[in-house]
């Protein structure tokens, strides 16, 4: 019994010394995937209820040529630790303004573009300046670019700490919470953030239509979307997967929809496709 117990423990060790040298590995591949042009940014579109093309939220991508393509909860939570996203969030919002701007110049309506911001950059001290020289840089109107914040970044800060919201928001840039409803923000909060949108987490949209009206969400989904709307607040349902869902979100008296069922991310040609096809409907 002794040794099997020894055995097991060595196991154990080599599985952990196993993870943590991927971890080394993945961080010093990451360190170089920037400068090797391994970083990609994917559009996923949102749409409008009647249908029409709302913009897109940029979402990053890695395709790495040995490891192939390593998924964004895999790599992020590596790059802040390492605080790389620095460097990686400021490419990503450059590219996607870049890229948003050339769109609006053919697009017959004006398009949002949602860029997912890490907590590593809202702490950083001139973050605001940095987004507002992608805008100038890239020629992107600020009007259309939203800032995805997640409600634990934005929630108990002081009102110091909101400055760099504020003055976004003065240039017009919209701000959003993502993945609303599964922190625990204080409602009554909500009101006094600088903020244009709240992105409804997708285990809201997954739970709707449940069979068990005890877990299905559609209370809480109708009384996010009475809330948001009495704060001017433009509400985006995530994770929109079937059409049920869609109906029922519709009911609700949503703004916007994202989901597979819509469309799912796409490589910037991709979108551009879709974009002249949506443009010539
Ligand atoms: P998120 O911001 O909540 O993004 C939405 C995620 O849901 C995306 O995953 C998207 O592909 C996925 N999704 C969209 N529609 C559906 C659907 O109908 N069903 C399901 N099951 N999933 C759907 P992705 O691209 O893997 O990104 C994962 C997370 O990585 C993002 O979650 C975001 O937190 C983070 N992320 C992605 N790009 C960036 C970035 O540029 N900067 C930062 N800081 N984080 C990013
Ligand atoms: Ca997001
Ligand atoms: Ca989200
Ligand atoms: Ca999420």
């Amino acid at each position: 019994a002794k040794e099997r117990g020894g055995n097991r423990i060595e196991c154990f060790t080599t599985t952990l010394n196993e993870v943590s040298l991927e971890r080394q590995e993945l961080e010093s591949c990451l360190r170089e995937a920037l400068q090797n042009d391994e970083l990609q940014m994917y559009y996923q579109p949102q749409f409008f209820m009647d249908g029409r093309l709302a913009g897109a939220e940029a979402l990053l991508r890695w395709n790495h040529p040995l490891l192939g393509t390593v998924p964004p909860m895999k790599f992020i939570p590596l790059a802040e630790e390492s605080r790389l996203i620095l460097p990686i969030g400021e490419w990503a919002l450059r590219e996607a303004c870049g890229q948003m701007a050339k769109w609006q110049a053919i697009s017959p309506t004006p398009l949002l573009l949602a860029v997912n911001v890490s907590v590593l950059q809202f702490a950083n001290g001139d973050w605001d300046a940095c987004v507002a020289k992608a805008l100038a840089d890239t020629g992107l109107d600020p009007k259309c670019l939203e800032l995805e914040l997640t409600e634990s970044m934005v929630m108990r800060q002081d009102h110091e700490d909101l400055v760099p919201l504020h003055r976004l928001r003065e240039i017009g840039t919209r701000i959003a919470i993502d993945d609303f409803g599964t922190g625990y923000s204080s409602l009554s909060y909500l009101q006094r953030l600088p903020i244009t949108t709240l992105k409804l987490d997708q285990s809201f949209t997954a739970a709707l239509q449940s069979e068990d009206p005890q877990t299905s969400s559609e209370n809480i989904v109708r009384a996010v979307i009475q809330l948001a709307h009495s704060l001017h607040l433009t509400v985006v349902a995530e994770g929109v997967e079937t059409e049920g869902q869609r109906d029922m979100l519709e009911l609700l008296g949503c703004d916007c929809l994202q989901g597979f069922l819509l469309g799912r991310p796409l490589p910037a040609d991709a979108f551009e496709a879709l974009l002249e096809f949506m443009s010539t409907k």
